[in-house]
């Protein structure tokens, strides 16, 4: 049983084929610049290959990918058989899917009506889909959705304090995003708690960024809102901001409102701030030379990390452990570090020797007199996407 693992974005793929029953992964990789170009890095067989290759659509990638996989000297697979199903990404699920599902018409369908939530994510979605159906005709399909997990969040989390009708009208309302990723990482948070009713907050910290709210295991609520630009200061995005600006800066700049949500969406967050990338490494880099917009842009981000966790940490009435994930979530100390200072009174200690240690795999960097306990618990989606895909379509 192998599960080919697709995330296809608009001009890029990102795939891995992966054996769900011990989470082997036998490939991995990344198509870029297709529909310019084309770029490939494709690892196997502890070998990585990196390759200028012509992709003017989805299908000559998926095509040379698949090539990869069953032929040369470093081939995983004798051919395409060997792959059982297959798995996609999906950005934007709605108020349709609260969990996986096998892919038919019928879901396909509900994707192209949710192109309007999700404009720069689902269409490349339903071409990778369309793709593999036709590649790979008698192979099922299963989409896991980036919503899913948050569709148990209540009303009074999810709606927004606009007119109704414009949640019955327009589906106007908090769907938040990262849900495969906030579910692994609560699921193996509660596994290390190793109790029953649990209270987690995950911090899932890359370039985008979103908090979770999780209580026995149910997400109750979330950072991103009807869109990925709600929430925290992201690598680009502005996050939480007064709706006015909107309107105010559309005058001062003479932007459409699109050239505007786009703004907020590409050209804000740490790089808007600091002037220098939307890369924390190199926020850091700067500031530890004295660059005032980089040490204020860093405290931005943490500052809001910080708000998020005492507000979710009130709705949960308490907190049983804080877990950070992703790429600055795993790897940046120094933001857990200053997230973490001055949570004391809540109980959250952190262990400054075990946050600075840098090891692999699920760890606990609390102090060991802190009520809450703090974890790095590195993401996995992929395997959550292999699982979901192998138990749908294994029968
Ligand atoms: P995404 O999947 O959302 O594109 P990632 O989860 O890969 O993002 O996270 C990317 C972010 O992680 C970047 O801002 C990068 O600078 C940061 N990052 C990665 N490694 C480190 C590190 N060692 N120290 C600080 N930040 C890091």
């Amino acid at each position: 049983m192998l599960v080919f693992i697709l995330n296809a974005g608009s001009s890029s793929l990102k795939y891995q084929l992966m054996n769900p029953e011990n989470s082997e992964v036998l490939a991995s990789g990344l198509c870029e610049r297709i529909g310019i170009d084309g770029r490939l890095v494709h690892e196997a067989n502890d070998k990585k290959i990196k390759e200028e290759i012509s992709m003017p659509t989805h299908k000559e990638a998926i095509e040379i990918v698949l090539n990869c996989l069953t032929n040369g000297e470093n081939k995983v697979i004798n051919n395409i058989d060997e792959i059982s199903s297959i798995g996609h990404r999906v950005v934007h699920g709605g108020e349709y899917f609260s969990k996986s599902v096998i892919i038919d018409d019928d879901v396909l369908s509900k994707l192209e009506k949710l192109i309007p939530l999700a404009p720069l994510h689902n269409p490349a979605h339903i071409v990778g889909i369309k793709i593999c159906r036709e590649l790979m005709p008698t192979k099922p399909n299963v989409a896991v959705f980036d919503t899913a997990f948050h569709q148990t969040m209540p009303a009074s989390s999810y709606m927004y304090a606009v007119p109704y009708a414009d949640y019955k009208d327009h589906g106007v309302r908090k769907y938040g995003f990262h849900g495969t990723s906030h579910y692994y990482v609560s699921n193996e948070a509660s596994k290390l708690l190793n109790k029953e009713n649990t209270k987690v907050i995950v911090c899932h910290l890359g370039n985008g960024s979103s908090i979770c709210a999780v209580q026995d295991g149910k997400s109750i609520d979330t950072s991103m809102g009807l869109t990925p630009l709600e929430g925290l200061m992201m690598g680009t995005r502005s996050g939480d901001l007064d709706p006015a600006v909107i309107s105010y800066l559309m005058q001062k700049k003479e932007m459409s409102a699109e050239q505007l949500v786009n703004y907020l969406n590409k050209e804000s967050g740490l790089l808007g701030v600091s002037g220098i990338s939307s890369d924390l490494r190199e926020i850091i880099e700067a500031s530890a030379k004295g660059d005032e917009r980089a040490m204020l842009s860093i405290d931005m981000k943490c500052n809001r990390i910080k708000k998020y966790i005492c507000s979710y940490a009130g709705m949960l009435g308490g907190v049983d452990a804080i877990c950070f994930t992703a790429g600055i979530g795993e790897n940046a100390d120094i933001i857990r570090e200053k997230v973490c200072s001055g949570l004391e009174f809540m109980g959250i200690k952190l262990d400054k020797e075990k946050n600075i240690n840098r090891m692999d795999g699920n760890r606990e960097i609390n102090h060991d007199d802190s009520r809450t306990k703090i974890f790095i618990i590195p993401t996995n989606e992929e395997l959550v996407i292999a699982k979901d895909t192998y138990e749908l379509t294994k029968a």
